[in-house]
Parts: C-alpha cells; sequence; structure tokens
C-alpha cells in the first residue's frame, strides 16, 4: 500500500529533543531566563523515560572550597586517562555545588545523615565523600523533581510519544566547509505515524547515549544514539566514539533487561564465581585486589570467562552477608531481585558486563554549542572532553545539570537573532512509500548488530575484528538505508538507522586507535601509547 505520513508545520522559539536530566535542566532554567520563550520539548516515549531515570549512585559534587574542589578535579583527570579536557574538567566541577542548590530548589530530595547535612558516599575512582545521593534511586528522585517542574511552567509544549527522526537544515551550498543552519527537526507522532515539522530558532540536542548498541547494556530503550546520528547526518562533528565504558555487572535474566548490580556489592565484599566449577576466578586476572579491581579489569575477566566456556555469564556471590544488611544496604537491588525469584541472601546473582556510558559524543564545547549554529548538544549525547577517555562515577549527572544552565545561557544570544528564513524548508514527502510490516526482518538486524558489536568492538578488541566488523556495519547500513527510504517510517526503524550510524562511528573511531586507554582495550595493542592522542574527529557529511 502507497502511503504518506505528512504531518503539519509548527513553530517555536526552542526546541529540545530529550526529556532527561540534561533537556529538562535547560527547560528550566532558559524559562527562568525568558519565561515567554515558546519552548517544544519532544520525547520519544514518556516524559520520565531516560537513563536519568535509572542512575542509581548519584551526583558527584564536591563542597565548595578549593582543596575539595581541586581534588574532585583530580580524580575526574585520572579516570579520563590523559585525554580530558581540562577546561571542560574545570567548569563543571566548579559549578558542582550550585548545581546542588539548583536541583534541591526544584524540590530534589538528597539523603541526610544524622546532623542533618548531605549524606555524602565515596564510589570507585573518588578520593573523598562527594556523591549526593537518595537511597539507591538518585536519578529517579531527581526525573520525579524536575519533571513535576516543567509541568508547572505554560511556556513550555510537552510533546510525549514523538520521535526526533532528522534535523532540518538550511540549503546546502556547494562551498569548501561549508555548514548549514539548522532549523528545527522532523518529528514522528508515534500514535499517528504523522511526520511533523518543528520549525525552531534553536535546536537543544539531549537524546542521552547509545547503550542499546550492545548485546547486553545498562541503558533502557530509549538509548539509541538518536541525536548523535541526527547531527553527524546534517554535518556536525562527532568525537572520542570509541570510549564506551562497561559496567561489569547486570543481571543476566531472560525477561528483566538492563539492570544493573551496583558496585557496592563488591565494595561489600561479593565474590565473583565461575558458573562451570563456582571457583572465584579472579584470582587469574588481578591477584592482590581480586573483585575490587577496577571496572575495566573486572570487565574483561568477566568477558574471557564467558568467552572461553559454555556459560553466557557468570555468578555474583553475596551470601555471606546477613539478610538485614542486605535489606538494609541494597533496597532497590533486593527487592527486584526478589520479585525474579532470586534471594540473594540464599542464591548466587547471574551477571554480565554490559553497556553503561558513552563518553563520546557530538563535539561541543561546555555551552553546548556543536559546530552548526543554532544547533546545540548537551549531556551524554555530546562531547566536551569533560569524560575524557573514561567517565568518573556519578559525574554524568553533574554534566547535565551544569551543561542544562550554560546552554540556556548561552543560546539566549541565538533567540535575539531575526527569524532563519524558513521559507525553503518541505514539508516531510513520503508518496512513493509503502506499508508493508517487515518488524521480523527489523528485529532481525537488530539483534544481528548487537551480537557483533559485542564481539568484535565490546570490551576487547583487535584490528582484524573491528576490519571486518566495519564491513558487516556497512552492509547492514546500505540495506537499512534503502529500507528506510522506501518504507513508511516508524520509530523501530529511525532507531535502527541510528543506531547502525553509531555503531560505524565507533568502530571506525577503535580502528584508528592503536592503544589501550580508558574505556577502550586493543588486544593487539594493550598499552597505552607514548603520547596521549585527541580522538579523531568524525566530520559528519553535510
Ligand atoms: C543504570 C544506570 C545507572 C547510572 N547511574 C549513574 C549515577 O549513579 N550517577 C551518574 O552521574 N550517572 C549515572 N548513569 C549515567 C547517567 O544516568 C546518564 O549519563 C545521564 O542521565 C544522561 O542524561 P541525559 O539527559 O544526557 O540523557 P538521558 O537521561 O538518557 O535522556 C535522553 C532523553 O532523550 C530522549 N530521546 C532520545 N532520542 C530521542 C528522539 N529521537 N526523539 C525524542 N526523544 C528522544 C529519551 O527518551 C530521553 O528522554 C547511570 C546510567 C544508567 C543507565
Amino acid at each position: 500500500m502507497k502511503t504518506t505520513q505528512q504531518g503539519i508545520r509548527q513553530h517555536y522559539e526552542v526546541l529540545i529533543i530529550g526529556s532527561g536530566i540534561a533537556g529538562l535542566t535547560y527547560a528550566l532554567n532558559l524559562s527562568e531566563l525568558a519565561p515567554n520563550t515558546k519552548i517544544a520539548l519532544v520525547t520519544k516515549m514518556e516524559l520520565s523515560a531516560s537513563n536519568s531515570w535509572y542512575a542509581q549512585g548519584g551526583l558527584a559534587a564536591a563542597p565548595d572550597e578549593s582543596i575539595a574542589l581541586s581534588s574532585h578535579i583530580q580524580d575526574t583527570l585520572a579516570s579520563g586517562d590523559g585525554l580530558c579536557n581540562s577546561m571542560a574538567v574545570n567548569t563543571i566541577i566548579n559549578a558542582g555545588p550550585e548545581a546542588i542548590a539548583a536541583l534541591i530548589k526544584y524540590g530534589v530530595k538528597f539523603d541526610q545523615n544524622a546532623h542533618n547535612l548531605p549524606d555524602l558516599v565515596k564510589e570507585g575512582g573518588h578520593t573523598e565523600r562527594r556523591i549526593y545521593h537518595y537511597g539507591d534511586t538518585t536519578g529517579a528522585e531527581i526525573i520525579r523533581a524536575l519533571t513535576h517542574a516543567v509541568k508547572q511552567l505554560p511556556n513550555i509544549t510537552i510533546l510525549e510519544f514523538h520521535t526526533a527522526v532528522n534535523l532540518i537544515t538550511s540549503p546546502q551550498l556547494a562551498i569548501p566547509h561549508f555548514k548549514p543552519d539548522v532549523l528545527g527537526a522532523y518529528v514522528l507522532e508515534n500514535k499517528t505515524g504523522l511526520i511533523h515539522n518543528l520549525l525552531s530558532k534553536v535546536v537543544i540536542l539531549a537524546t542521552g547515549g547509545a547503550g542499546k548498541v550492545y548485546r547486553y547494556t545498562s541503558n533502557p530503550d530509549t538509548a539509541t544514539g538518536d541525536g548523535i546520528a541526527m547531527a553527524y547526518r546534517a554535518g556536525a562533528h562527532v568525537s572520542n566514539m570509541e570510549f564506551y565504558q562497561f559496567h561489569p555487572t547486570l543481571l543476566y535474566h531472560p525477561t528483566q533487561r538492563n539492570f544493573l548490580i551496583s558496585e557496592a556489592l563488591r565494595g561489600e565484599g561479593a565474590y565473583l564465581r565461575s558458573p562451570r566449577n563456582n571457583e572465584r576466578f579472579m584470582e587469574h586476572y588481578a591477584p592482590e585486589k581480586m573483585e575490587l579491581a577496577t571496572r575495566d579489569v573486572v570487565a574483561r575477566a568477566i568477558f574471557n570467562e564467558i568467552e572461553n566456556d559454555e556459560f553466557n555469564f557468570v555468578y555474583l556471590d553475596i551470601r555471606h552477608k546477613s539478610r538485614e544488611f542486605l535489606q538494609q544496604h541494597f533496597p532497590n537491588i533486593y527487592q527486584t531481585l526478589m520479585k525474579l525469584g532470586i534471594d540473594m541472601h540464599t542464591e548466587m546473582i547471574p551477571v554480565v558486563p554490559g553497556a553503561h556510558y558513552l563518553s563520546g559524543g557530538v563535539l561541543a564545547d561546555v555551552e553546548g554549542h556543536t559546530d552548526l549554529s543554532r544547533l546545540y548538544a548537551i549531556g551524554e549525547t555530546a562531547c566536551t572532553g569533560f569524560h575524557g577517555a573514561n567517565r568518573l562515577a556519578s559525574n554524568s549527572l553533574l554534566e547535565g545539570v551544569v551543561m542544562g544552565k550554560l546552554a540556556a545561557q548561552a543560546s539566549l544570544k541565538d533567540l535575539e537573532k531575526p527569524l532563519p528564513n524558513y521559507s525553503a524548508v518541505k514539508l516531510w514527502d513520503s508518496p512513493s512509500t509503502v506499508n508493508t510490516r517487515r518488524a521480523s526482518q527489523i528485529n532481525a538486524h537488530w539483534r544481528g548488530l548487537r551480537g557483533e558489536m559485542t564481539s568484535y568492538a565490546g570490551i576487547v578488541r583487535t584490528h582484524a575484528g573491528l576490519k571486518d566488523l566495519l564491513q558487516l556495519v556497512r552492509l547492514r547500513k546500505a540495506i537499512v538505508e534503502e529500507y528506510y527510504w522506501q518504507h513508511v517510517v516508524t520509530q523501530d526503524l529511525i532507531e535502527l538507522r541510528n543506531i547502525i550510524l553509531v555503531a560505524e562511528l565507533i568502530v571506525e573511531s577503535a580502528l584508528n586507535r592503536k592503544e589501550s586507554r580508558g574505556g577502550h582495550y586493543r588486544e593487539d595493542y594493550p598499552q597505552h601509547a607514548v603520547e596521549p592522542r585527541e580522538s579523531m574527529l568524525l566530520a559528519g557529511k553535510s
């Protein structure tokens, strides 16, 4: 059946794509600075669906004193493994105390100790206690408060279940290094299938990460790298795509996917055991630190065990702690596992490593400016160099709040500029597309891509594997691209198209980095190169 998806043209001053901590903070700050600004906040599921909602540990912010701030800066630089942008690190960390004050003002609650002071905790890689948290559901508490605050603002139109498809740009000119203006986005209304033109003076990409590029991930289904793919297609630069951080212990379960089993369990003495013989295998990989070795060492050890065995998981064993201790220290994990029929006091927990955080993304400064005018990227979608080659735990929520505020201030200038020329912008035109529902074909590409990325561009990489993978990914990309242009556009197809592009960018970057550093491990180059080299800049094709 031939069909069209043409929607209507809508005008706003600002279009925010994504409703995680970064997008919501931007919306609140801009509405304070310029209360009459007409904002559209587009999000592909319900307002609260985001990586931000799932954050467990908390938000890192040192007290407002020079020694404490400089220690947080040092820890961030150490974790970034030689590739942090020190300007971004200084700016974001120094803004930490203000970020906490702002969140509290928006109604976020953080745990307090017996003296009514913030109950600050410590996590891996931090030398001080500086993590603000709300039990082990900090992200859900932050998103609860921010979504409530955003819903009170009359200048914001919230469009839930709307998926941005592509950026709308000014006409391309055949001039060397020409970069177009961004004028808005084509946005699919998921329920009707119509694709609307949302035109605006400023576009904010706050679409989060891309964990779904791997088979196992802590990220929810929304994390498909849409913002990175859209920006790249429009001609923006992306960077640091080889640096994916893997979390060593996600729950391995047939129905409950993406559930993170916090590192704090190993911090409290949990053992890792092989399902083959119940042996503690970390003694073969890190005999001194055992289960307390760094995230990347533990993730690689588990990956190795799984690769060399018939099992797809290993066990995490904390049965030696009392039931009361487990209930008190890990209430969310304890209850979630119990609901799934796993009693962590009497049974071992099957776990697998999975993609957790993308340190790379759309090249941006701390104010979110990209190299396309009127386009900003903030939060996990952006690459400011704050995380370098590896993110320090709990620094990403901080980055989202700080960038949300700085981008709101910076974008005021764009709002003062005259309206861009929208006359050449066309409505979505798809008269020759057909509506054949080939869901199984799309699913096969998802499964294939995620499996290949996990095997060849996951925790352990080699030149030969990456080279083969690049061919596979490019073949899939060509097939799916053709499918996209010939078929009715659905959310699943948009996401598949985007994740394949993100996969290609990861593989190209990983091939190019002939060393191991931060979140990137090459079996054929297991050491650091002598000089840290900036990451490959991938220029989008404008
Ligand atoms: C399980 C887990 C635990 C974590 N724990 C911590 C922690 O303790 N501390 C910490 O600092 N960080 C933690 N992180 C990382 C942190 O949560 C994220 O880096 C951060 O929340 C990213 O925020 P964001 O606003 O950039 O993106 P997100 O919160 O992911 O929001 C992205 C938004 O964009 C929307 N979107 C995406 N594509 C489109 C599209 N095409 N059209 C419309 N909307 C779109 C999504 O639906 C979503 O609303 C954790 C992450 C996970 C998954």
